[in-house]
């Protein structure tokens, strides 16, 4: 079967990786792609959100099946475009339809679902422009730290955690009245603020069963010790030490299982993955959002302890054969260290060569941020490498790729040299 992968980060890169190995993948393309994706598969310049030229991709290579990899295709509606076309509704999308990737879509259809199968979740109120006063009254009866969540999609920055309730009451202005985040915050969820530590809980479903995945833990801050501005990660360890079988059974039962029944309650087609993010007050499991598509870079962690065949357990999701398939998870630990450009998560440069990609050893290097530019390898994105290894425990994994870290290069390269530094 021919595949289409739509993206082009790390998180395409290992899903590439992954499903080439796979005898079921004959011909793997990826839209846009990066260079680490073009050295193993077919590239293709076109945009995942162009959704009519995905269609035209789709039928001159007699592609069989779509893989999402971010979340905008997915909110944009690419799950109903296929099944309500012709002829492309028997090609399956791996993803949720619309309806379901409003999990990520909207912060307020994802709280009400929440609350109504009774998952656990900070308390929360929503409110709008006609509303602001109320929502600034609303303020006054919590504890701070207070957190303010755009509705919607605000490339990662939508969500302020703010010490001071004047500022708190300002933003919720800005927000709502100035529109501070544009479309995206119409609509502003206040909610409580939970105190505890973050950790991501993965899961493969076809609406009907689910399979869970290794759970994964990211650093999001740019500078060690977890200070400075957040990013889209910069490194990961899988599985996660401090989640142990105790805390597992609590996140399946209080979490997963009513997650998808409540997609099926109502009738909410969803066949791909649920990124569930967590946190973990006192030895409780608490949602904090849901994501409709696999994490960056957590990706480069999980995907690497699957040994089963990824596309065979995708084609289960399009026949409902899910609870059927084995599905088998590598014992051994993974962590991920990001390599990025100087000065991001704020401005950077582009176009710097890479070297040293030939010399590493006992590591996976994903792409992210890079494109072939005359044969070379240079740094196209902020993020740039994933360098990912397998460890007895995580200690040995994030040693690995360290060591394979100093090999590499690039101007004005960054990495933290501190992940899973607060593991023990
Ligand atoms: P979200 O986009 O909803 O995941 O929020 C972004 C980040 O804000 C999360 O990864 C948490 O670090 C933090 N956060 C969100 N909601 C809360 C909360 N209720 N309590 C504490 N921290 C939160």
């Amino acid at each position: 079967m021919n595949i289409l992968l739509l993206g082009s980060g790390g998180r395409e890169h290992a899903l590439a990786w992954k499903m080439l190995q796979s005898p079921q993948c004959s011909k793997l393309f990826v839209a846009p792609g990066n260079a680490g994706t073009s050295a193993i598969a077919n590239n293709v310049n076109i945009s995942p959100t162009d959704f009519e030229a995905v269609k035209k991709l789709v039928q001159q290579e007699s592609i069989g099946m779509v893989v999402v990899g971010p979340e905008d295709p997915l909110v944009k509606g690419i799950y109903d475009y296929f099944k309500n076309d012709e002829a492309l509704k028997n090609i399956p999308v791996i993803g949720p339809s619309k309806h379901g990737a409003e999990l990520e879509g909207s912060k307020e259809f994802a709280k009400k679902f929440l609350v109504k199968n009774n998952i656990p979740t900070a308390a929360y109120e929503s409110f709008t422009k006609e509303t602001v006063e109320q929502g600034c009254e609303f303020l006054t009866t919590l504890k701070a730290p207070y957190v303010l969540k755009a509705d919607g999609l605000a490339a990662g920055k939508g969500v302020l955690i703010l010490n001071d309730l004047a500022e708190a009451q300002q933003e919720l202005r800005n927000m709502l009245v100035d529109a501070k985040f544009g479309q995206a915050s119409t609509k502003v969820v206040i909610e409580e603020f939970l105190d505890g530590i973050e950790l991501s809980c993965f899961v493969l479903t076809d609406g009907e069963s689910y399979k869970l995945l290794p759970m994964a833990k990211d650093y999001k801050r740019i500078g060690e010790g977890d200070t400075g501005l957040n990013t889209g990660g910069m490194g990961a360890v899988s599985p996660v030490p401090f989640a142990d079988a105790g805390f597992l059974e609590k996140i399946e039962t209080r979490i997963v299982k009513p997650t998808i029944q409540g997609l099926k309650n109502d009738n909410i087609e969803y066949k791909g993955f649920v990124f569930i993010g967590l946190i973990k007050v006192g030895n409780d499991p608490f949602v904090i959002e849901y994501n409709v598509r696999m994490g960056d870079p957590e990706t480069e962690v999980v995907i690497p302890r699957i040994k089963s065949d990824l596309v065979e357990a995708f084609k289960a999701l399009s026949n409902g054969t899910l609870a059927q398939t084995a599905f088998e998870i590598d014992e051994r630990s993974a962590a991920t260290i990001m390599m990025v450009s100087g000065g991001y998560p704020e401005d950077y440069e582009k176009g710097k060569v890479i070297t040293g990609l030939d010399k590493v050893e006992g590591s996976i290097v994903f792409h992210a941020g890079t494109k072939d530019d005359n044969g070379s390898v240079v740094t196209n994105g902020g993020r740039v490498l994933a360098v990912t290894s397998y460890g007895v425990d995580y200690k040995e994994a994030i040693k690995k790729s360290y060591q394979n870290i100093d090999k590499l290069n690039f101007d004005k390269m960054y990495f933290r040299k501190d992940i899973g530094f607060d593991l023990g």
